[in-house]
Protein backbone atom coordinates (compact mmCIF):
# COMPACT_ATOMS: atom_id res chain seq x y z
CA UNK A 1 0.00 0.00 0.00
CA UNK A 2 1.37 3.35 -0.86
CA UNK A 3 2.14 5.78 1.68
CA UNK A 4 -0.15 9.29 1.11
CA UNK A 5 1.28 12.21 0.87
CA UNK A 6 1.21 13.28 4.22
CA UNK A 7 2.73 10.26 5.21
CA UNK A 8 5.51 11.19 3.31
CA UNK A 9 5.85 14.55 3.97
CA UNK A 10 6.07 13.30 7.53
CA UNK A 11 8.84 10.70 7.03
CA UNK A 12 10.98 12.91 4.78
CA UNK A 13 10.77 15.58 7.77
CA UNK A 14 11.84 13.05 9.69
CA UNK A 15 14.75 11.85 7.81
CA UNK A 16 15.44 15.65 7.46
CA UNK A 17 15.87 15.67 11.44
CA UNK A 18 18.18 12.64 11.94
CA UNK A 19 20.12 13.90 8.59
CA UNK A 20 20.37 17.11 10.74
CA UNK A 21 21.24 15.51 14.29
CA UNK A 22 24.21 13.21 12.49
CA UNK A 23 25.74 16.14 11.03
CA UNK A 24 25.52 17.77 14.11
CA UNK A 25 27.32 14.82 15.98
CA UNK A 26 29.83 14.75 13.06
CA UNK A 27 30.62 17.91 12.99
CA UNK A 28 31.10 17.77 16.51
CA UNK A 29 32.95 14.86 16.82
CA UNK A 30 35.39 16.42 14.08
CA UNK A 31 36.05 19.51 15.91
CA UNK A 32 36.92 17.05 19.34
CA UNK A 33 39.31 15.17 17.21
CA UNK A 34 41.53 18.01 15.70
CA UNK A 35 41.81 19.42 19.29
CA UNK A 36 42.51 16.21 20.60
CA UNK A 37 45.03 15.48 17.99
CA UNK A 38 46.98 18.41 19.49
CA UNK A 39 46.21 17.97 22.63
CA UNK A 40 47.96 14.55 22.28
CA UNK A 41 51.02 16.03 20.64
CA UNK A 42 51.55 18.52 23.87
CA UNK A 43 51.05 15.46 25.98
CA UNK A 44 53.95 13.29 24.28
CA UNK A 45 56.54 15.83 24.69
CA UNK A 46 56.01 16.17 28.61
CA UNK A 47 58.80 14.92 30.55
CA UNK A 48 58.12 15.78 33.80
CA UNK A 49 55.73 14.38 36.11
CA UNK A 50 54.62 18.30 37.44
CA UNK A 51 54.34 19.39 33.48
CA UNK A 52 52.05 16.30 32.91
CA UNK A 53 49.89 16.62 35.59
CA UNK A 54 49.64 20.16 34.58
CA UNK A 55 48.99 19.50 31.28
CA UNK A 56 45.93 17.25 32.06
CA UNK A 57 44.53 19.07 35.30
CA UNK A 58 44.53 22.25 34.06
CA UNK A 59 45.46 22.75 30.28
CA UNK A 60 42.99 19.85 29.22
CA UNK A 61 40.26 21.27 31.62
CA UNK A 62 40.72 24.93 29.93
CA UNK A 63 40.92 23.52 25.97
CA UNK A 64 37.72 21.25 26.40
CA UNK A 65 36.26 23.99 28.21
CA UNK A 66 35.36 21.66 31.14
CA UNK A 67 33.99 22.44 34.51
CA UNK A 68 35.80 19.57 36.35
CA UNK A 69 38.44 16.84 35.77
CA UNK A 70 39.93 14.84 38.00
CA UNK A 71 42.74 12.22 37.35
CA UNK A 72 42.60 9.04 39.83
CA UNK A 73 46.03 6.81 39.80
CA UNK A 74 46.64 3.08 41.41
CA UNK A 75 49.68 3.71 43.27
CA UNK A 76 50.05 1.23 46.56
CA UNK A 77 53.30 1.82 47.14
CA UNK A 78 53.30 5.51 47.28
CA UNK A 79 55.54 6.05 45.13
CA UNK A 80 54.06 9.28 43.38
CA UNK A 81 54.35 11.21 46.61
CA UNK A 82 58.09 10.17 46.57
CA UNK A 83 58.53 11.06 43.06
CA UNK A 84 56.89 14.48 43.18
CA UNK A 85 58.93 15.79 45.93
CA UNK A 86 62.26 15.65 43.94
CA UNK A 87 59.80 18.74 42.25
CA UNK A 88 59.15 19.86 45.70
CA UNK A 89 55.44 18.85 45.50
CA UNK A 90 53.25 17.08 47.55
CA UNK A 91 49.84 15.49 46.70
CA UNK A 92 48.45 18.14 48.28
CA UNK A 93 49.24 20.45 45.40
CA UNK A 94 47.16 18.67 42.80
CA UNK A 95 43.60 17.93 44.92
CA UNK A 96 42.08 16.78 41.43
CA UNK A 97 44.01 14.09 41.77
CA UNK A 98 43.80 11.08 44.04
CA UNK A 99 45.59 8.18 44.67
CA UNK A 100 43.95 4.40 45.07
CA UNK A 101 45.34 1.87 46.79
CA UNK A 102 43.28 -1.06 44.82
CA UNK A 103 41.07 -0.08 41.58
CA UNK A 104 38.67 -2.42 42.00
CA UNK A 105 37.80 -1.07 45.32
CA UNK A 106 36.93 2.58 44.19
CA UNK A 107 33.55 1.91 42.62
CA UNK A 108 32.90 -1.37 41.92
CA UNK A 109 30.41 -0.24 39.67
CA UNK A 110 33.15 0.87 36.41
CA UNK A 111 35.31 -1.34 37.79
CA UNK A 112 34.57 -3.85 35.16
CA UNK A 113 34.75 -1.11 32.16
CA UNK A 114 37.56 -1.04 29.97
CA UNK A 115 36.84 1.85 27.51
CA UNK A 116 34.87 5.57 27.86
CA UNK A 117 31.44 5.56 29.65
CA UNK A 118 29.52 8.91 28.76
CA UNK A 119 26.53 10.06 30.66
CA UNK A 120 24.39 11.98 33.17
CA UNK A 121 26.36 12.47 36.35
CA UNK A 122 24.41 9.91 39.46
CA UNK A 123 25.73 9.11 42.44
CA UNK A 124 27.79 6.52 41.40
CA UNK A 125 29.93 8.77 38.81
CA UNK A 126 29.84 11.70 41.54
CA UNK A 127 32.52 9.95 43.43
CA UNK A 128 34.81 10.45 40.54
CA UNK A 129 34.73 14.11 40.90
CA UNK A 130 34.33 14.60 44.26
CA UNK A 131 36.14 12.38 46.52
CA UNK A 132 35.80 12.07 50.44
CA UNK A 133 38.87 13.60 51.22
CA UNK A 134 38.58 16.08 48.04
CA UNK A 135 34.90 17.40 48.86
CA UNK A 136 35.91 21.18 47.89
CA UNK A 137 38.53 20.11 44.64
CA UNK A 138 36.39 21.41 41.80
CA UNK A 139 35.07 25.22 43.19
CA UNK A 140 32.33 23.20 42.13
CA UNK A 141 28.83 22.36 43.73
CA UNK A 142 28.13 18.60 43.30
CA UNK A 143 24.58 19.21 41.92
CA UNK A 144 26.02 21.70 39.40
CA UNK A 145 27.72 18.96 37.59
CA UNK A 146 25.23 17.79 35.09
CA UNK A 147 27.09 14.87 31.96
CA UNK A 148 30.28 13.46 32.07
CA UNK A 149 32.99 11.21 30.55
CA UNK A 150 35.27 8.50 32.45
CA UNK A 151 37.98 7.26 30.75
CA UNK A 152 39.48 4.24 32.81
CA UNK A 153 43.00 4.21 32.16
CA UNK A 154 44.63 1.24 30.60
CA UNK A 155 48.29 -0.61 30.78
CA UNK A 156 48.81 -4.03 29.40
CA UNK A 157 45.37 -4.84 30.13
CA UNK A 158 45.94 -3.35 33.55
CA UNK A 159 43.84 -0.68 34.82
CA UNK A 160 46.20 2.26 36.20
CA UNK A 161 43.50 5.07 37.11
CA UNK A 162 40.31 7.02 35.62
CA UNK A 163 40.48 10.21 34.46
CA UNK A 164 37.31 12.47 33.98
CA UNK A 165 35.82 15.31 32.67
CA UNK A 166 32.79 16.75 34.02
CA UNK A 167 30.25 19.40 32.67
CA UNK A 168 27.36 21.29 34.16
CA UNK A 169 25.71 21.05 30.60
CA UNK A 170 23.53 17.82 30.61
CA UNK A 171 23.84 17.97 26.45
CA UNK A 172 28.12 17.87 26.74
CA UNK A 173 28.77 14.05 27.66
CA UNK A 174 25.83 12.06 25.99
CA UNK A 175 25.97 8.33 25.01
CA UNK A 176 25.41 9.48 21.47
CA UNK A 177 29.24 11.13 20.97
CA UNK A 178 31.73 9.07 19.76
CA UNK A 179 34.23 8.03 22.03
CA UNK A 180 37.06 7.18 19.58
CA UNK A 181 38.62 10.28 20.47
CA UNK A 182 38.21 9.45 24.14
CA UNK A 183 39.42 5.89 23.33
CA UNK A 184 42.74 7.65 22.12
CA UNK A 185 43.07 10.25 24.60
CA UNK A 186 43.02 7.20 27.15
CA UNK A 187 45.43 5.37 25.93
CA UNK A 188 47.97 8.52 25.09
CA UNK A 189 47.52 9.57 29.15
CA UNK A 190 47.89 6.30 30.03
CA UNK A 191 51.60 5.72 28.22
CA UNK A 192 52.45 8.84 29.16
CA UNK A 193 51.73 8.65 33.00
CA UNK A 194 53.53 5.27 32.76
CA UNK A 195 56.73 7.14 30.82
CA UNK A 196 56.74 10.10 33.07
CA UNK A 197 56.84 7.91 35.99
CA UNK A 198 59.35 5.48 34.74
CA UNK A 199 61.69 7.98 33.81
CA UNK A 200 61.25 10.43 37.02
CA UNK A 201 62.44 6.79 38.60
CA UNK A 202 65.02 6.47 36.77
CA UNK A 203 66.59 9.97 37.65
CA UNK A 204 65.92 9.30 41.37
CA UNK A 205 67.82 5.95 41.50
CA UNK A 206 70.84 7.73 39.57
CA UNK A 207 69.92 5.54 36.30
CA UNK A 208 69.73 8.63 34.16
CA UNK A 209 72.47 10.89 32.91
CA UNK A 210 71.91 14.73 34.33
CA UNK A 211 73.14 16.26 30.93
CA UNK A 212 71.33 15.09 27.95
CA UNK A 213 68.28 13.15 30.19
CA UNK A 214 69.35 9.70 28.69
CA UNK A 215 69.48 6.68 30.99
CA UNK A 216 73.64 6.03 31.60
CA UNK A 217 75.78 2.74 31.19
CA UNK A 218 74.53 1.83 34.61
CA UNK A 219 71.05 1.26 33.16
CA UNK A 220 72.29 -0.10 29.66
CA UNK A 221 73.51 -3.10 31.31
CA UNK A 222 71.02 -3.85 33.34
CA UNK A 223 68.21 -3.63 30.76
CA UNK A 224 70.38 -4.89 28.07
CA UNK A 225 71.39 -8.27 30.17
CA UNK A 226 67.16 -8.59 30.77
CA UNK A 227 66.45 -7.93 26.79
CA UNK A 228 69.39 -10.86 25.87
CA UNK A 229 67.77 -13.28 28.49
CA UNK A 230 64.31 -12.37 26.99
CA UNK A 231 65.13 -12.62 23.23
CA UNK A 232 67.11 -16.01 24.30
CA UNK A 233 64.33 -17.30 24.83
CA UNK A 234 62.43 -16.17 22.30
CA UNK A 235 65.11 -16.66 19.81
CA UNK A 236 65.07 -13.68 18.66
CA UNK A 237 67.89 -11.32 17.36
CA UNK A 238 69.03 -8.15 19.25
CA UNK A 239 71.00 -5.35 17.23
CA UNK A 240 73.50 -2.90 18.84
CA UNK A 241 73.94 0.68 17.38
CA UNK A 242 77.30 2.15 19.20
CA UNK A 243 77.96 5.80 17.77
CA UNK A 244 80.33 8.40 18.86
CA UNK A 245 80.80 12.50 17.82
CA UNK A 246 83.36 12.95 15.13
CA UNK A 247 86.00 15.19 16.36
CA UNK A 248 84.17 16.03 19.23
CA UNK A 249 87.50 17.21 20.80
CA UNK A 250 87.85 19.94 18.38
CA UNK A 251 84.08 21.52 19.15
CA UNK A 252 85.47 21.94 22.90
CA UNK A 253 88.46 23.32 21.70
CA UNK A 254 87.15 26.02 19.32
CA UNK A 255 83.89 27.09 20.89
CA UNK A 256 84.68 25.72 24.58
CA UNK A 257 83.61 23.36 26.96
CA UNK A 258 79.59 24.79 27.70
CA UNK A 259 78.98 24.64 23.73
CA UNK A 260 80.38 20.83 24.05
CA UNK A 261 77.69 20.10 26.27
CA UNK A 262 74.86 22.36 24.56
CA UNK A 263 75.58 20.12 20.82
CA UNK A 264 75.17 16.78 23.38
CA UNK A 265 72.22 17.84 24.81
CA UNK A 266 71.16 18.84 21.76
CA UNK A 267 71.64 15.83 19.80
CA UNK A 268 70.64 13.52 22.49
CA UNK A 269 67.21 15.60 22.58
CA UNK A 270 66.66 15.07 18.78
CA UNK A 271 67.53 11.65 18.80
CA UNK A 272 64.67 10.99 21.61
CA UNK A 273 62.34 11.56 19.22
CA UNK A 274 63.43 9.11 16.74
CA UNK A 275 63.24 6.18 19.58
CA UNK A 276 60.57 3.53 19.48
CA UNK A 277 58.86 2.23 22.36
CA UNK A 278 61.13 -0.76 23.74
CA UNK A 279 64.52 0.50 22.30
CA UNK A 280 67.03 0.52 24.94
CA UNK A 281 69.10 3.94 24.41
CA UNK A 282 71.85 5.20 26.85
CA UNK A 283 74.71 7.56 27.42
CA UNK A 284 77.83 5.23 27.07
CA UNK A 285 80.33 7.45 27.71
CA UNK A 286 81.52 10.87 27.06
CA UNK A 287 80.11 11.52 23.72
CA UNK A 288 79.32 8.30 23.03
CA UNK A 289 76.14 6.58 22.69
CA UNK A 290 74.08 3.14 22.69
CA UNK A 291 71.01 2.20 21.26
CA UNK A 292 70.08 -1.45 21.49
CA UNK A 293 67.24 -2.73 19.52
CA UNK A 294 65.82 -5.74 20.60
CA UNK A 295 63.73 -8.46 18.04
CA UNK A 296 65.15 -6.06 15.08
CA UNK A 297 67.65 -7.44 12.64
CA UNK A 298 70.55 -6.15 11.13
CA UNK A 299 69.42 -4.79 7.73
CA UNK A 300 66.77 -2.61 9.53
CA UNK A 301 69.12 -1.87 12.52
CA UNK A 302 71.67 -0.79 9.86
CA UNK A 303 68.58 1.15 7.98
CA UNK A 304 68.30 3.08 11.42
CA UNK A 305 71.42 4.36 12.15
CA UNK A 306 71.60 5.76 8.93
CA UNK A 307 68.83 7.97 9.59
CA UNK A 308 70.43 8.48 12.77
CA UNK A 309 73.23 10.02 10.55
CA UNK A 310 71.18 11.73 8.29
CA UNK A 311 69.09 13.77 11.19
CA UNK A 312 72.84 14.61 12.80
CA UNK A 313 74.27 15.77 10.08
CA UNK A 314 70.96 17.44 8.79
CA UNK A 315 71.10 19.50 12.02
CA UNK A 316 73.57 21.66 12.78
CA UNK A 317 73.48 22.49 16.33
CA UNK A 318 72.47 26.78 16.64
CA UNK A 319 75.34 28.10 19.30
CA UNK A 320 74.16 31.27 19.67
CA UNK A 321 72.27 33.56 17.54
CA UNK A 322 74.03 33.56 14.39
CA UNK A 323 75.96 30.34 14.25
CA UNK A 324 75.12 26.88 13.96
CA UNK A 325 78.08 23.92 14.34
CA UNK A 326 77.71 21.15 12.18
CA UNK A 327 78.05 18.00 14.04
CA UNK A 328 78.52 14.17 12.42
CA UNK A 329 78.17 11.06 14.27
CA UNK A 330 79.81 7.96 13.42
CA UNK A 331 77.99 4.23 13.70
CA UNK A 332 79.03 0.85 14.37
CA UNK A 333 76.34 -2.00 14.17
CA UNK A 334 75.76 -5.63 14.88
CA UNK A 335 73.37 -8.10 15.93
CA UNK A 336 73.58 -11.32 17.54
CA UNK A 337 70.79 -14.16 18.87
CA UNK A 338 71.77 -15.04 21.99
CA UNK A 339 72.20 -18.95 22.02
CA UNK A 340 70.53 -21.61 24.45
CA UNK A 341 73.87 -22.61 25.60
CA UNK A 342 74.77 -18.89 26.57
CA UNK A 343 74.64 -18.93 30.70
CA UNK A 344 75.71 -15.81 31.29
CA UNK A 345 73.76 -12.59 29.45
CA UNK A 346 76.97 -11.01 31.00
CA UNK A 347 78.98 -12.37 28.44
CA UNK A 348 76.81 -12.32 25.47
CA UNK A 349 76.62 -8.46 26.40
CA UNK A 350 79.85 -7.80 26.24
CA UNK A 351 80.29 -9.45 22.85
CA UNK A 352 77.65 -7.72 21.53
CA UNK A 353 78.93 -4.38 22.60
CA UNK A 354 82.38 -5.02 21.20
CA UNK A 355 81.56 -6.07 18.03
CA UNK A 356 79.47 -2.81 17.69
CA UNK A 357 82.73 -1.34 18.94
CA UNK A 358 85.30 -2.59 16.42
CA UNK A 359 83.03 -1.77 13.44
CA UNK A 360 82.56 1.95 14.90
CA UNK A 361 86.16 2.10 14.99
CA UNK A 362 86.29 0.79 10.73
CA UNK A 363 83.95 3.72 10.40
CA UNK A 364 85.86 6.47 11.76
CA UNK A 365 89.05 5.04 10.01
CA UNK A 366 86.90 5.01 6.65
CA UNK A 367 86.49 8.42 6.83
CA UNK A 368 83.86 9.36 9.94
CA UNK A 369 80.14 10.44 9.51
CA UNK A 370 79.24 6.83 8.23
CA UNK A 371 77.69 3.67 9.04
CA UNK A 372 80.20 0.20 9.68
CA UNK A 373 78.33 -3.34 10.27
P1 LIG B 1 86.79 11.06 17.01
O1 LIG B 1 86.17 11.52 15.76
O2 LIG B 1 87.92 10.12 16.78
O3 LIG B 1 85.79 10.47 17.94
O4 LIG B 1 87.42 12.34 17.68
P2 LIG B 1 87.04 12.99 19.07
O5 LIG B 1 87.70 14.30 19.16
O6 LIG B 1 85.57 13.02 19.21
O7 LIG B 1 87.58 11.90 20.07
P3 LIG B 1 88.22 11.96 21.49
O8 LIG B 1 87.83 10.68 22.17
O9 LIG B 1 89.68 12.25 21.35
O10 LIG B 1 87.55 13.16 22.24
C1 LIG B 1 86.35 13.09 22.90
C2 LIG B 1 86.21 14.36 23.66
O11 LIG B 1 84.91 14.47 24.24
C3 LIG B 1 87.17 14.48 24.82
C4 LIG B 1 86.35 14.95 25.98
O12 LIG B 1 86.89 16.10 26.57
C5 LIG B 1 85.01 15.32 25.37
N1 LIG B 1 83.92 15.09 26.28
C6 LIG B 1 83.56 13.95 26.89
N2 LIG B 1 82.47 14.13 27.68
C7 LIG B 1 82.11 15.44 27.54
C8 LIG B 1 81.08 16.25 28.09
O13 LIG B 1 80.23 15.82 28.89
N3 LIG B 1 81.02 17.55 27.71
C9 LIG B 1 81.94 18.08 26.84
N4 LIG B 1 81.81 19.36 26.49
N5 LIG B 1 82.94 17.35 26.32
C10 LIG B 1 83.03 16.04 26.65
MG1 LIG C 1 84.40 11.28 19.20
MG1 LIG D 1 84.88 8.90 21.95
Amino acid sequence: MSKSIQELEFSNKQLENELHELKQEAIQNETLMRQTQSRQLDLLTTETLPDLLRNLLSNLRDVYNLQAITLLYVDNDDQLAVLLERHHLSLNDYPTMWVLDEVKNFSPKYAQFTSPILGLVSESEREFFFGDDHPESQNLSQDKLKSCAILPLMRHAEKIGYLSFGSTDPERFHKKLGTDFLQMLATTVSFCLENVVNRERLVLTGLTDVLTGWPNRRYLQQRLQEELARMQRKMAPISCIIFDIDKFKNINDTYGHPVGDEVLRSISSRLRKTLRYGDIAARYGGEEFIIALPDVKLAEAVQFAERIREIVEGHPVPINDTQNVLVTISLGVACIIPEWSEKSMAYAMGELISEADRHLYSAKSNGRNQVAY
